[in-house]
Parts: C-alpha cells; sequence; structure tokens
C-alpha cells in the first residue's frame, strides 16, 4: 500500500447524514447548516464572530478588502508578509492593489519578528501571519509590534484548526483583526472546499456577511425562515463577491468537527514519534513547535542537505513526501522580492514534508523514519 503525505480522514456516516438533512430539507446553498456551523464554530474557538465561506482564500481576500474599506488603504499601500506560505496568502493582498512586502522565517518558519520590524515603512498597513503548520511561531512578539506601529493583523489560520496555547486559540487573541480558517480537502477539519473568517469586531463581521454575497444587505435564509414568506426585496450596498460558503460543505464541517480534537492528538503522536527518531540524526533538522503539546501538526516538516533524492528514495518505498512550501519570490509574480528573505529562500530547497495523516500506524511512521534515518547520513 503506498503512503500518501497528506490523506483526509472523513467520517463517513455522519457525513452522509448530515448531508441527508439537506437534501430532504431541501437547502443547499447558504444557510441552515452554515448558520449551524458558524455557531459550533464559536463556541469551539471562542470567537465572537465567525461568517462560513466557499475557502480560507476568499477569506484572505475579504479580510484585506474589508480592512481597507475601513481603515482607508491606498493601492500601493504594502502588507508585510511570508514568502513560505502557500500562494493564496500573497495573492490575497494582491486582489486589492496592495502589495506583499516579503520578510524572513524564524526558527519555525513563521515571521520574524525581527526583520518585520526592519520592513516596516511608510506605506506599511498590515501584517499577514501564517501559523505554518499549525505552529504559533512568535505570534505574541508580531502581536506587540503590530500594537507599536500601529498595524492591522491578519492571521491565515489554514493550518491552525484545534491550534491551543494554554487552551486558548491564538486566532482569538487581542490585536488579531480577522483570523482565517481553511476547511479544504486536505487540512485537519476536511470539508471540499470552505473557510472561515472570523473578525474581532463585530462590524466588520456584518459587513462581511454581505460582502461576500454579492453585497446584498439580506440573508436569504433569514428572509425564508424568520418571516414565513419568502421577501425577495433587498439592496446592494458593496461591490461584493460570490464567495459565501454552503449548506453541504457545513454538513460535512458539523460531522467532522467533533473529531477535530482527537485527531490532532494523533497528528502530535505521530509528530513525536518522528523527533524522536530524527533528534539523533545530526543531518536531519527538525522543525520546532513552540507550545508543541497543543499544535495542530497539519504537516510535520524536516530540513534535509539533499531533499530531492529523500523524495526519490521515499518513492522507492512507494512512500510520497511533499514539499510546503517554496519559496514565493521564486514565482514570476513576485520576483521583485528575490533576494530580499534569505532564510527563507534557502530553507525552502531542503524542505521536505513528511506523511502525516490518520491513517498511519505507529509500524508505518516507524519504517517511514527508518527509511529516512539510513538514507540521510
Ligand atoms: C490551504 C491554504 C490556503 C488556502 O486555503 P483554501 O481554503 O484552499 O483557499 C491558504 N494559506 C495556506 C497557508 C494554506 O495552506
Amino acid at each position: 500500500m503506498s503512503i500518501q503525505v497528506l490523506k483526509p480522514k472523513f467520517h463517513i456516516d455522519e457525513c452522509l447524514a448530515q448531508v441527508r438533512e439537506c437534501l430532504e430539507k431541501g437547502w443547499t446553498g447558504s444557510g441552515f447548516k452554515t448558520a449551524e456551523f458558524e455557531q459550533k464554530w464559536k463556541e469551539y474557538t471562542g470567537h465572537p464572530n465567525a461568517c462560513y465561506l466557499n475557502s480560507n482564500t476568499s477569506g484572505l481576500h475579504l479580510a484585506v478588502n474589508i480592512l481597507k474599506r475601513r481603515y482607508g488603504w491606498q493601492e500601493g499601500d504594502e502588507i508585510i508578509s511570508t514568502p513560505i506560505t502557500f500562494v493564496s496568502t500573497n495573492h490575497a493582498i494582491m486582489y486589492e492593489g496592495l502589495k506583499p512586502c516579503f520578510a524572513d522565517v524564524d526558527e519555525y518558519l513563521c515571521l520574524d519578528p525581527q526583520d518585520v520590524e526592519r520592513k516596516i515603512g511608510p506605506k506599511t498597513r498590515a501584517v499577514m501571519f501564517v501559523g505554518y503548520g499549525g505552529r504559533v511561531g512568535q505570534l505574541d512578539k508580531i502581536i506587540a509590534l503590530c500594537k507599536k506601529h500601529n498595524l492591522r493583523l491578519i492571521l491565515d489560520a489554514a493550518h491552525m484548526s484545534g491550534t491551543r496555547v494554554g487552551g486558548v486559540m491564538p486566532g482569538t487573541w487581542d490585536g488579531i483583526d480577522a483570523t482565517v480558517y481553511s476547511f479544504q480537502a486536505v487540512k485537519n477539519l476536511p470539508t471540499g472546499d470552505s473557510g472561515m473568517i472570523c473578525f474581532a469586531e463585530e462590524a466588520l463581521d456584518k459587513e462581511c456577511r454581505m460582502v461576500s454575497w454579492m453585497g446584498i444587505n439580506k440573508d436569504t435564509y433569514a428572509r425564508t425562515t424568520s418571516e414565513g414568506t419568502y421577501k425577495w426585496n433587498y439592496g446592494v450596498d458593496y461591490l461584493g463577491y460570490k464567495y459565501n460558503g454552503n449548506a453541504i460543505m457545513a454538513a460535512i464541517a458539523l460531522a467532522q468537527l467533533p473529531y477535530l480534537d482527537e485527531e490532532n492528538a494523533r497528528r502530535r503522536e505521530i509528530a513525536a514519534m518522528y523527533d524522536k527518531a530524527f533528534a539523533p540524526n545530526p543531518n536531519i533538522q527538525i522543525i520546532g513547535a513552540p507550545y508543541a503539546q497543543e499544535c495542530s501538526y497539519h504537516i510535520y516538516e524536516i530540513v534535509v542537505p539533499d531533499r530531492e533524492a529523500l523524495l526519490a528514495e521515499l518513492a522507492r518505498h512507494d512512500i510520497y513526501g511533499g514539499v510546503h512550501y517554496r519559496d514565493n519570490t521564486e514565482f514570476s509574480m513576485y520576483t521583485y522580492a528575490q533576494g530580499t528573505c534569505p532564510r527563507a529562500h534557502e530553507i525552502s530547497q531542503h524542505i521536505i514534508t513528511m506523511p502525516l495523516h490518520m491513517y498511519l500506524t505507529d509500524e508505518d511512521v516507524n519504517r517511514i523514519a527508518e527509511i529516512v534515518n539510513n538514507f540521510v547520513k
């Protein structure tokens, strides 16, 4: 049996039962299960606001769109971001005519507060922080920096579903303007494609509900259910987008959510097994996680001298590693920033993502670690 790097686990009977409710009711669009999932997510995370969307990418775009309007940002203003991320993070900044200004990463592959501070300039308006691998990195220091320099802070929490620090979800920390989660097909809480944006400020959540639904100022589900008969009339206040989440995806999310904590606990077990196996190997660098006992461990990466050779060696055993992520300044879109983040550039040529998912047995993990240790000498 081949071993994939990421493989979502679906609780199929529960998912089907939830989806069946949507089909029987004849409600698969926004509302119904999406409202229920927003409520459950608020209870689970402690966020006061949660707006369900069709993806995290849409959410990141909305965060920039809405904060831009709120704070009067201009085209050409800058948001400090990381080059080690899925390209959505940086495209979201570009969608609004703002410019990603790249800062280097720290030992956790998250934004390095010292380099962020160096890169703050007259046009800097915000910082976009990625909780890479589910890790919080030095988010506390980034929050302090943003407060000091009066910058907004957006948290790309695509990897962070279930990550806590001292029992608290870091996305809820004071000083973060918007936290955006992903429930894409291989994330810790997989649906098919969907996401959640959690604004700290209630007024921005209200605005987001309109902007994510074409700018329409009334909710179709509320119009239909609370008033008995469907009221067709509505206004349009914003140049909105069709970014709303749907009830089918929310139904799957509702079925998956009760398993998130126990599955993350299993992820931590696997990460600890890898850590233990690789620690004695001087040619393997482990990426540490602060508060590892509460990390969601969306992915587990190591740094090795010859990544391509190790990928090939694993493939020879029908085991498939991955690469998360290529330094974004290597993409033609972002070459203007080449050379500005030397650590990110260096490390992105050597990181390899190890298989980590619910279908791995302890034997699988030990066998993978042994193959890696025997090869990387
Ligand atoms: C997956 C991912 C995204 C995009 O999430 P979608 O829900 O697929 O839009 C953004 N940022 C990071 C770091 C991701 O891993």
